[in-house]
């Protein structure tokens, strides 16, 4: 019975791979590997199962919402992880992204402001005995200080502006990917750290749900 069961999310997943990634520009075979192999519907609430690999974004609870698997890849492929850096990721939600980030890097640092998030993405990585994650209930626009400076930097939740704190704490080399604006419009921008210039490019159109914080927008 659960090996008919997780047969038929391997073929979701694997449609999921052809149709939606494939065909966008998703090549980096690490990539592709994790988003094959990481099961996303185990995300989300067991009711959004059947939906989870859907081109859409889904609900997890709290307002906010977990990335449709597109968006996951490209942030991913846009950080170009070789399996041993040190990541750090604003705006764990449900702990998706976390997830495949802990497939293709040494350890994954995640700031989510919500408790009760948090406390079930954590559930979520002890059930896949996923080991490399660490993290904390904080203002993810701050960073994490104790634990800088990160090879990459990426940021799932959209602020007005880049947050300092996080330029600052991002390595020499080093990289982040990061959405910028308001429920308008947003750009995915790539921000990188380089003999210590930083350079700024941007990817392309996105929507995230809002990045709350002292350097992101303020809780309504
Ligand atoms: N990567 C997530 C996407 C979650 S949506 C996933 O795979 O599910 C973005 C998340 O950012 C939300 O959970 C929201 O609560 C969180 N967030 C918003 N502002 C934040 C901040 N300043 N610090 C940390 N988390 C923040």
């Amino acid at each position: 019975m659960g090996r008919v069961r997780s047969n038929k999310y391997e073929k979701f997943r694997t449609r999921m791979i052809e149709e939606q990634l494939l065909p966008r520009g998703i090549e980096d075979p690490a990539v592709l590997h994790a988003m094959e192999v990481v099961p996303r519907h185990l995300f989300v609430a067991g009711a959004l199962h059947a939906q989870a690999y859907g081109d859409f974004p889904l609900p997890i609870g709290h307002g906010q919402t977990i990335s449709q698997p597109y968006v996951v890849a490209l942030m991913t492929q846009l950080l170009q992880l070789t399996g041993k850096e040190k990541v750090l990721e604003i705006g764990t939600g449900c702990g998706y992204q976390s997830a495949i980030l802990a497939a293709l890097c040494e350890r994954v640092y995640t700031v989510e402001r919500l408790k009760p998030l948090l406390a079930r993405a954590r559930r979520t990585f002890d059930q896949l005995q996923i080991y490399n994650i660490m993290s904390k209930v904080a203002d993810g626009t701050e960073g994490w200080p104790d634990n800088a400076p990160f090879d990459a930097i990426i940021v799932t939740a959209a602020g007005p502006q880049i947050p300092q704190p996080l330029v600052d704490q991002l390595a020499d080399p080093g990289v982040m990917v990061l959405p910028v604006g308001d429920q308008e419009g947003q750009t995915l921008m790539v921000v990188r750290k380089e003999a210590g210039v930083v350079t700024t490019n941007a990817v392309e159109s996105v929507c995230f749900v809002k990045l709350v914080g002292i350097h992101g927008w303020k809780a309504a």
